[in-house]
């Protein structure tokens, strides 16, 4: 039944109701009164039936489709309302829709009504939000449901690896990528909320990637040539062990993850650091041969380093000493030796020390050792351009391996008999401390890092401390 014949009913009973006010000048007795009274009785009474067993309710109408009844319109448009707010909730903001979404009132008998259940209403609308999609050189990764807080996601990404402090003055952060945001308007369950989507900035790209393995590679290497971690690599290859053999040819899978967006920061660190104590070696002749003694025990120092630095995302990839200022000096350990023959390990004449150290990069010397222009260059260097794999010079074990101020990605190897090797300004460094390492054996690649201009390998042939000429060791 329609709204417009419940009002002809009504009126019907109002004009019903008007006549009994004047059959008061008219006898009961009247026929037409009677006949009246029977007629307005028998009208009122259906009237009154019809009225008590329906309910008044309105048809909620999607897209012309009748989904259900609910009590008032007031009561549909309350559920609608709060359907749109839980729908957007997560995403932080009011849902949308397309949907025609209208009301008409209707009676029904009151056995025949079943209110809706708002959680139907909700699943017969589709939703869509006016996000902001955010392209990262021209590709978009993903829509981010509130658009007014795209400015504010890019910069506390940003934030996120600058973390700026008393001790770290950032000078500036900026994306490497071209970043640009659009607005796009995207079914609800393609949006992405804020927190989502900084989290998806921060994890970065998950990729598979097929690799083949070569010659000579182990778990390890494998992990250090792709930036990975070992564990990392096994876990992109489930059911395997670091004892897992690998066959060369062998195709296995890297589950790689690359940033999305590189930020890079540059700005002046101050760090402190451990000055190691030195040790100083004296010969005391009331000692036997081989015996040592401790005259005065050695203890670290420490300093306050300024760095400017350029990092990109969490890695510093270039740092400069501004400046130094010792808190602490370190106090030299002083060990006294008896009377030791002393057995010449290298010699100029043969280019050999030992087991021999051959070049550990092929190409043209383009710095000496010894003083030049800007002090004592205590190696040699050798041009190579950027990535270039260099060996170990000589069999050894790895002392360090990693950032060293100036020097940049470094590794120093201890060949023993006192002899060690220091190798600069890397790129990428492919051993790690404590390792051992085989002469001719690929160890780093040449870079830039550190006090450098332009990519080349620094060389540093350390023989009982003291940095010596490589070229009287190199053959
Ligand atoms: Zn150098």
């Amino acid at each position: 039944m329609e709204k417009g014949e419940l009002i002809q009913i009504r009126q019907f009973l109002e004009k019903l109701k008007a006549k009994i006010f004047t059959i008061k000048n008219i006898s009961w007795k009247s026929p037409r009164v009677i006949g009246g009274t029977v007629v307005f009785l028998i009208a009122v009474g259906s009237g009154l039936v019809y009225l008590n067993s329906t309910t008044s309710a309105v048809y909620v109408v999607v897209n012309d489709h009748k989904i259900g009844l609910v009590a008032s319109k007031d009561q549909a448009e309350e559920m609608v309302d709060e359907i749109f707010s839980e729908k957007g909730a997560p995403l932080g903001i009011e849902a949308k829709t397309n949907d025609s979404i209208t009301y008409s009132s209707v009676r029904v008998k009151n056995a025949e009504y079943h209110e809706l259940a708002k959680e139907t209403l909700a699943e017969d609308i589709s939703y869509y939000v006016d996000g902001a999609a955010v392209l990262v050189n021209k590709q978009p990764i993903f829509v981010l449901a509130k658009a007014e807080d795209a400015d504010r996601l890019l910069n506390d990404f940003k934030d996120y690896y600058a973390q700026p402090s008393d001790k770290n003055q950032v000078l500036s952060s900026s994306f490497e990528d071209d970043v640009k945001t659009q607005a796009k308007q995207v079914p609800l369950e393609q949006a992405v909320s804020y927190d989502q989507a900084l989290e998806k900035l921060k994890e970065g790209n998950l990729q598979k990637i097929e690799y083949t393995v070569q010659k000579d590679d182990s778990w390890w290497l494998i992990a250090r040539k792709n930036d990975m971690k070992t564990k990392e690599v096994l876990a992109s290859n489930p059911g395997t062990t670091e004892d897992t053999i690998l066959k060369p040819g062998q195709k296995i899978y890297l589950d790689k993850v690359t940033p999305y967006i590189t930020v890079v920061c540059e700005g002046v660190r101050t760090d402190v650091e451990t000055i190691p104590f030195d040790v100083i070696s004296q010969t005391d002749v009331s000692l036997a041969s081989g015996e040592t003694k401790i005259k005065q025990s050695g203890s670290d120092g420490q300093k306050e380093v300024q760095y400017a630095y350029v990092q990109k995302n969490d890695k510093v990839v270039s740092q400069t000493v501004k400046d130094e200022k010792v808190l602490k000096a370190a106090v030299s350990q002083i060990v006294e030796k008896g009377p030791q023959r002393v057995t010449v390990a290298y010699s100029r004449g043969s280019g050999s020390i030992a087991s021999g150290i051959s070049w550990p990069l092929r190409g043209s010397i383009t710095s000496y050792y010894g003083y030049r222009g800007s002090g004592f260059h205590t190696g040699i260097d050798i041009a190579g351009d950027q990535g270039d794999p260099y060996t170990a010079a000589a069999p050894g074990k790895v002392v360090s391996a990693g950032w060293n101020g100036n020097y940049g990605y470094s590794i120093l190897i201890d060949h023993g008999n006192g002899i060690m090797t220091r190798y600069a300004h890397s790129s990428k460094l492919l051993v790690s401390a404590g390792q051992s390492v085989s002469k001719g054996q690929t160890i780093g690649l040449v870079g830039s890092t550190g006090n450098a201009t332009g990519s080349h390998l620094h060389f540093e042939v350390i023989i009982n401390g003291d940095t010596v000429n490589p070229l009287n060791s190199l053959r």
